[in-house]
C-alpha cells in the first residue's frame, strides 16, 4: 500500500476529494441523453463577452511565453475601476487560490478561523490544510449570524470568513451590519469577505467593501471573473487588500499562477459592461420567475441575491436531484453542501429555467401521488 510508504500528513486526515457538480459530458456518457442543461455550479448560462474571444487570439501568438507574474495590466485596470492602487490587488488562479494563499500565510497549527456553518467549503478545507481549526457558526434562516461570529472571536482566532452573498444559500447580510462588523473585528484578525456574486447584487443592498481596505488593513475582499463575467474555465479572480497583506501573499504565490489567456480575457471582460448589465438583468428575471412559481406551489426557498436559489424540500435533495438528472437537468443536491432536503439550482437562460420548472413540477406531482 502506497499509504505505508507515504504516511498521510496529519493535516490531511479530515480532507476529502472535492466533489464538483457533475459535468455535462459525464451525464451525457452515463445516461446517453442528448440535451443536457447544467444548473449545478453557478456558471454564467450566457457565456462570456464576445469581446473576450478577440483578445484570446492575441494571447495565442504568445503561447510559448510565460505570463507576467502579478498581472500588472489587469491590476492597473482594476485599481482604476475601484479607486485604489495596483498594489491593492492580488490576481489569483481563481479566487479559490487567494483563499488558499491566505490560509497558508496566516494559519498555523491550532489557530482558529471563524466561518458560517453552511458556506463555501474551501474555507474549511484550506484552514484544515494548514493545521488550523474551523469554528463554524450556525446560519439563521440561511443568513450569517454576524453577532455570534463576533462573539466567537478569541485570542486563537486568526481569520474570519464572510461569504456575501452566501454560497449555497444566496442570502446577504445587511449593509449596516456588515459595516459594523468590519469596524469591530480586531485588527489582528484577518477578515475575508468573499463576494464572488457581488455583481449580481442590487446597488441598494451592496456595501462598497473595497472602500474599507485602506482604513481596515486586516480586510480582504474577494471577487472573481468566474461568475457574472463567465470565465470560470480560465481560472481568474482577485483579492483587494492592504499592500502589506499583498506582499505577504506574494511570497507564497506560484510565480505564474494566472495565465496569459486569463489575464487578457479578464481585462477585456471588464470593458464590456453592457454584457454584465444584461446578465444581471436576465438573472433577475429568471430568479423572479422561479420564485413566483415556487410561491404558487407553496415551496420554500432562501431569498437569493445571487445567480442561484436554494430550495427547501420535504424529501432528500439527493433523490430529487437524481430524478432531475434523468430528465437531463443537473442541479446540486444540498446533502453534499451540508443542507439535507434541499437542492441548489443555478439560474439559467429563460428556456433552461422553464425546462427545469416543468421537470421539477412533474417530480413533485409524482411525490404527492406516492403519498396519497
Ligand atoms: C464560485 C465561488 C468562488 C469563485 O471561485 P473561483 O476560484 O474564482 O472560480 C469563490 N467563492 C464563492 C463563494 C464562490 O461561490
Amino acid at each position: 500500500m502506497v499509504t505505508h510508504l507515504f504516511p498521510l500528513k496529519k493535516e490531511l486526515e479530515r480532507l476529502r476529494e472535492y466533489k464538483a457538480g457533475k459535468p455535462i459530458e459525464e451525464v451525457k456518457r452515463e445516461l446517453g441523453l442528448e440535451t443536457i442543461i447544467k444548473l449545478a455550479s453557478n456558471e454564467n448560462p450566457f457565456g462570456c463577452s464576445p469581446k473576450v474571444q478577440e483578445a484570446l487570439q492575441e494571447a495565442f501568438i504568445q503561447l510559448a511565453k510565460y505570463p507576467e507574474t502579478t498581472a500588472p495590466e489587469l491590476s492597473l485596470r482594476l485599481s482604476q475601476k475601484w479607486g485604489l492602487t495596483p498594489e491593492h490587488f492580488v490576481i489569483g488562479n481563481g479566487s479559490d487560490e487567494i483563499i488558499r494563499l491566505m490560509a497558508k500565510c496566516f494559519i498555523q497549527q491550532g489557530d482558529e478561523a471563524i466561518m458560517a456553518d453552511g458556506t463555501f467549503p474551501r474555507y474549511e478545507t484550506c484552514v484544515y490544510m494548514e493545521g488550523g481549526k474551523p469554528v463554524k457558526i450556525p446560519l439563521i434562516q440561511g443568513v450569517h449570524d454576524l453577532e455570534a461570529m463576533q462573539n466567537a472571536i478569541n485570542s486563537k482566532t486568526r481569520m474570519v470568513f464572510i461569504c456575501n452573498p452566501n454560497n449555497p444559500t444566496g442570502t446577504i447580510v445587511s449593509k449596516q451590519r456588515l459595516q459594523t462588523f468590519i469596524e469591530h473585528v480586531p485588527k489582528n484578525v484577518l477578515l475575508v469577505i468573499d463576494e464572488a456574486y457581488y455583481e449580481y447584487m442590487d446597488d441598494e443592498v451592496k456595501l462598497d467593501t473595497h472602500r474599507f481596505v485602506e482604513k481596515y488593513p486586516n480586510l480582504v475582499v474577494l471577487r472573481t471573473f468566474s461568475k457574472i463575467y463567465g470565465l470560470a474555465s480560465l481560472r481568474i479572480g482577485y483579492g483587494i487588500m492592504n499592500p502589506q497583506i499583498r506582499s505577504i501573499l506574494l511570497k507564497v504565490k506560484d510565480p505564474f499562477n494566472s495565465n496569459r489567456f486569463a489575464q487578457k480575457a479578464a481585462l477585456c471582460a471588464l470593458e464590456d459592461w453592457q454584457f454584465v448589465e444584461s446578465c444581471k438583468q436576465k438573472n433577475q428575471e429568471g430568479l423572479t420567475f422561479l420564485q413566483n412559481e415556487f410561491d404558487r406551489m407553496g415551496i420554500s426557498y432562501f431569498s437569493s441575491h445571487a445567480n442561484f436559489l436554494m430550495i427547501l424540500l420535504h424529501e432528500s435533495g439527493t433523490s430529487v436531484a437524481e430524478k432531475l438528472v434523468r430528465d437531463g437537468i443537473i442541479v446540486r443536491a444540498g446533502e453534499v453542501l451540508g443542507f439535507p432536503n434541499t437542492i441548489r439550482v443555478t439560474i439559467g437562460t429563460e428556456s433552461e429555467n422553464h425546462r427545469f420548472m416543468d421537470a421539477f413540477k412533474q417530480i413533485m406531482k409524482g411525490a404527492n401521488e406516492d403519498e396519497n
